[in-house]
């Protein structure tokens, strides 16, 4: 059974006690409750935006220069080379970070509150943490529910047959708007 040690986990751990301070911090406007969900749910929909572009416009990148390779191979491709490798698998704070205090600048200079968003940030760590578990689950666990095997399926084929498309974790819905998609039908055996 593969261990994960705090240090892996380590921007899980930040983003979320960083979701409570900016809750506690940020002055109460008056949202109502179907307000806060709405900005909440964005929040989580910008994660699967967020994931997809990264995944498929940066980290599948073909970059010329040796910094730029090294870089991506860092990110993304040593996972591609080693997936079950726990120590490659979760993102690092060094490459999260900065996308985190860009959207968190973005989502205040859009809204003109800071309260929606931390809001909007709550959602966005919500997705985040939801990828971290599912995508360690796809190379780690078998699950039971049928969605999170559907999930799993689709991200080995990811690694396993099609790098270019699939580029999906926590959902294959950008897949589907921008042409990545492939259905998994026909491919349920797939090795880990
Ligand atoms: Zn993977
Ligand atoms: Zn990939």
């Amino acid at each position: 059974m593969p261990v994960t040690g705090r240090k892996q986990l380590a921007p899980v751990y930040f983003y979320s006690t960083l979701v409570v301070c900016l809750l506690s911090i940020t002055p109460r406007a008056n949202f109502s409750w179907r307000h806060t969900v709405l900005l909440i749910s964005s929040g989580i929909l910008s994660w699967t935006l967020t994931e997809y572009t990264l995944h498929r416009f940066v980290f599948h990148y073909s970059a010329r220069s040796l910094f730029g390779r090294k870089l991506l191979h860092a990110a993304h491709l040593s996972h591609h080379e080693n997936p079950r490798a726990t120590s490659r698998l979760f993102s690092g704070l060094v490459i999260s970070l900065p996308i985190a205090t860009a959207y968190l600048l973005l989502a205040w200079i859009a809204t003109g509150s800071l309260r929606a968003a931390a809001y909007l940030f709550t959602g966005l760590v919500a997705g985040y943490c939801c990828y971290e578990w599912l995508h360690f689950q796809a190379h780690h666990r078998r699950p039971r529910l049928r969605l999170f095997r559907y999930l799993r399926r689709y991200h080995l084929l990811h690694h396993y047959q099609t790098p270019e498309q699939r580029f999906g974790v926590t959902s294959p819905l950008f897949d589907l708007i921008l042409g990545t998609f492939r259905p998994v039908r026909g491919h349920k055996r797939v090795k880990a």
